[in-house]
């Protein structure tokens, strides 16, 4: 009857499926006696923080639901997996189902430009190496400034941050469409902030009063700010107005707060007033998990041994990892031969070194500017002149001088043949401007950080 009652509650409250998924497909009937139901909530699977806001959350309509499917009232009562593994071993292997890609079907309604329509709790894989970040992103995605807050998100680059910030803000936006949500990357911030400031028709306080008035707010890769005293500060202020009013915040890094060595103290307890949660480097499985799910988006059709060469070599970045499959992908067509190992070794020889060590390359550059600033590869290498591209297209020239060994006859090479002068003239300009461009100090500085993270 378990399986009834929980489609009833399901119906009845319009759970969404994800949320069905993540907190009542998991729970299991521990014991009933008398008129008590005892319910078991696997906290290795959603984490032992879950169980308040799952009382909380769906405690009463739970109660509802079974005494309507049972016509008798009970008491209900949450315990958690790992309690009662001490008592009972063979609960072990009840929770297999981490990896279930209920297909959901995908509506990439993009109403909201600033958010990536593809990064929702949907196509998000859930694995033991991210299990509690989501759970805990659901549960702020799902009752905001009621839960944790703020939600503190940390981990290495490439594991999943943005996309559980985006699909946070999806959600709640789905939920409540006049939300007033405001995502932005820390860098945003700062630009903002200078601006109003530099800019003396600007009122200073129109700054403050969008970042003030809002329901949510995230901000993305917060290590970029920290160092930057002025902006901290006006950062500590959002924060406190926003929290006072019981405005949701979510912030994401690379560190846990306590590791942010030039985070000022009071900035360091208030993030850590809420919740901090990880995300670690994803297992076999649950590489493998995403790039099935990958296949499925991006309508591939790629071979077990292949996905199984790529899951087994490359490890700890997932930006890598679907990297590569596009990447074997283009490879074929290009070749025009069939996708097998041979072929994905081959395609992957640069991705994959044997001993890990990761060399700065000018296309990796190339890869994070053109990502950061939204043109794609194609684009940087084309021979388009208009100023959005040309103009990444030198900093990338800057940045591979700066940060790489090779020749300016190299760099042009790699930027779609250019020669020499052109790559010399590209790096002059960006070297003058940042003389006196605050944002392109920035962004220079956000770059560096991203493409070597020491
Ligand atoms: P971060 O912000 O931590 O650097 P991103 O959120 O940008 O990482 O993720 C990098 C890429 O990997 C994105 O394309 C994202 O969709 C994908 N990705 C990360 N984690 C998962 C996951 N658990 N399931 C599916 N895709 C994921
Ligand atoms: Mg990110």
């Amino acid at each position: 009857k378990w399986d009834v009652i929980l489609q009833a509650l399901k119906n009845e409250h319009d759970i969404s499926d994800v949320s069905f998924r993540t907190w009542l497909l998991p729970l299991e009937v521990y014991d009933v006696k008398d008129n008590l139901i005892t319910i078991l909530i696997n906290d290795k699977q959603i984490g032992s923080d879950s169980i308040n806001f799952i009382r909380r959350k769906y405690g009463l309509p739970l109660k509802v639901a079974i005494e309507e499917v049972t016509n008798k009232n009970y008491e209900i009562e949450f315990i958690l997996g790992s309690k009662a593994e001490k008592l009972h071993k063979e609960d072990s292997n009840t929770t297999s189902s981490n990896h279930n890609n209920t297909n959901t079907a995908l509506t990439p309604t993009n109403a909201y430009p600033f958010l990536n329509p593809r990064y929702t709790f949907d196509t998000f894989v859930v694995g033991a190496n991210n299990n509690l970040a989501h759970a805990a992103s659901l549960a702020v995605a799902e009752s905001p400034a009621e839960v944790y807050n703020p939600l503190f998100i940390y981990g290495g680059v490439g594991l999943g941050k943005t996309h559980l910030m985006h699909s946070i803000a999806h959600f709640i936006l789905k939920n409540n469409p006049k939300a007033k949500v405001l995502y932005v990357t820390s860098e945003k911030f700062t630009n903002e902030l200078i601006e109003s400031i530099r800019n003396e028709n600007s009122n200073p306080s129109q700054f403050r009063e969008k970042y003030r008035n809002i329901d949510v707010l995230l901000i993305d890769d917060i290590q970029f700010i920290i160092g930057k005293e002025s902006t901290q500060q006006e950062f500590f202020h959002t924060f406190n107005t926003l929290h006072e009013s019981k405005k949701q915040i979510i912030i994401s890094s690379d560190k846990p707060p306590k590791d942010i060595e030039t985070l000022e103290e009071r900035l360091r307890s208030r993030f850590e007033w809420g919740l901090t949660v990880d995300i670690q480097s994803p297992d076999y499985e649950t590489r493998m998990a995403i790039l099935k799910k990958k296949e499925e988006l991006d309508g591939l059709h790629i071979d077990n041994e292949v996905m199984k060469y790529i899951a087994t070599n490359i490890k700890s970045n997932i930006r890598e990892l679907e990297g590569a499959l596009t990447k074997i992908d283009a490879y074929s067509k290009l070749e025009k031969k069939e996708i097998t190992v041979e072929l994905a070794t081959q395609a992957l020889k640069d991705l994959i070194s044997p001993n890990d060590k990761k060399e700065i390359t000018a296309d990796f550059i190339a890869q994070i500017v053109s990502e950061h600033f939204n043109v794609t590869q194609a684009e940087m290498l084309s021979s388009k002149k208009s100023r959005n591209i040309a103009y990444p297209r030198q900093i990338t020239m800057y940045l591979c001088r700066k940060m790489t060994e090779l020749s300016l006859t190299d760099i042009g090479k790699k930027l779609g043949n250019r020669d020499h002068t052109t790559v010399l003239h590209g790096i002059d300009k960006v070297t003058k401007d940042l003389e006196k461009d605050q944002t392109l100090q920035n962004a220079i500085e956000v770059l560096t950080k991203k493409i070597n993270p020491q």
